[in-house]
């Protein structure tokens, strides 16, 4: 299954890419205990680990929303021909992205609205495409929202100098202010209702405008979560943050805040970049959390 409706919206997994990203559990996760990598490997292969090299398997994907007669982009995945000298993996890709959307019954011009739930390098980089060599918006009728707080901290004109290895390098300049120069993007902060169903709120850790989609429409809930987990192993230990979280302490905190409502709530949580079924509900467990359902979704590399 590739679409899940829940009250009048309906949600569509559009592929931009699956595999191993070069980091083993102990460089993603840190903090991780490698004891509950092995606990849990029985389920974490193939879908999240990779059996055979020991790496991190994760997908970037964008979550497609219909809602209320609007065509919704929930972030925009790594791009294509981009220049990242410091995350190879994603450096000049060129993948099917845009037919893949296409096979979902949406043509670039169709697009409302993109949420970029924050501004890293996999989750704006379809924002732009290459045109006669410069980066022009790729969903020309739509509206773009970026969290002000991620925007102001990526931006060279406030003097920021992104660390080494943290791989955003170029990211603002081709995929971020192409976008705020055509006047397309929409800077918001602390909250943002997009329509009857749908409402941004901050939720930083991650990054400092690190936000999550909220969906609520008849009794049915939905989390889209970005960067808030990476990897189901942190539902099981909440306090693991990923190598990439710029406030360790506040993305715990924030973790536990939402993965709490959602589990209260029986929301759908939609992390960026699950494998597998793509999503799960999940219930409190002692003082963590447990997987209760996974979504409908069809893993990808199964027919
Ligand atoms: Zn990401």
């Amino acid at each position: 299954m590739e679409s899940i409706t829940f009250g009048d919206v309906t949600v569509t997994r559009v592929w931009e890419f699956f595999g191993p990203v070069a980091m083993t559990p102990e460089t993603f996760f840190p903090e991780s205990a490698l004891s509950d990598w092995e606990e849990h490997r029985s389920w974490l292969v193939p879908h999240f680990l990779d059996g055979e090299s020991q790496i991190v398997q994760s997908a970037i994907q964008t979550w497609l929303l219909r809602s209320e007669g609007k065509t919704i982009l929930v972030d925009t995945g790594v791009g294509n021909h981009k220049d990242r000298p410091y995350a190879p993996v994603w450096s000049r890709l060129n993948t099917g992205f845009l037919a893949n959307l296409a096979d979902a019954g949406v043509r670039p011009e169709d697009v409302d609205v993109v949420v970029n739930t924050h501004l890293h390098i996999d989750h704006v980089g379809w924002n732009t495409y290459l045109q006669d060599r410069s980066w022009v918006p790729t969903f020309p009728n739509a509206t773009y929202l970026m969290p002000k707080p991620d925007f102001d901290f990526w931006n060279p004109a406030n003097g920021h100098k992104p660390l080494l290895g943290r791989g955003n390098q170029n990211v603002f300049e081709d995929s971020v202010a192409p976008i705020h120069e055509a006047g397309q993007a929409h800077l918001w902060d602390g909250t943002y209702r997009i329509d009857g169903n749908l409402r941004l709120d901050l939720a930083p850790g991650h990054t400092p405008g690190s936000s999550v989609l909220t969906l609520e429409s008849g009794s049915d809930r939905a989390l889209f979560v970005g960067d808030l987990l990476h990897n189901p192993i942190q539902f099981i230990d909440p306090d693991v943050n990923s190598c990439f979280c710029e406030d360790p302490a506040a993305a715990r905190a924030t973790r536990r805040k939402l993965l709490g409502r959602a589990s209260d709530q029986h929301a759908l949580v939609f992390p960026a970049h699950l494998g597998g079924a793509g999503a799960a509900e999940v219930t409190r467990e002692g003082g963590s959390f447990a997987i209760k359902k996974w979504a409908a979704f069809t893993p990808y590399g199964q027919a």
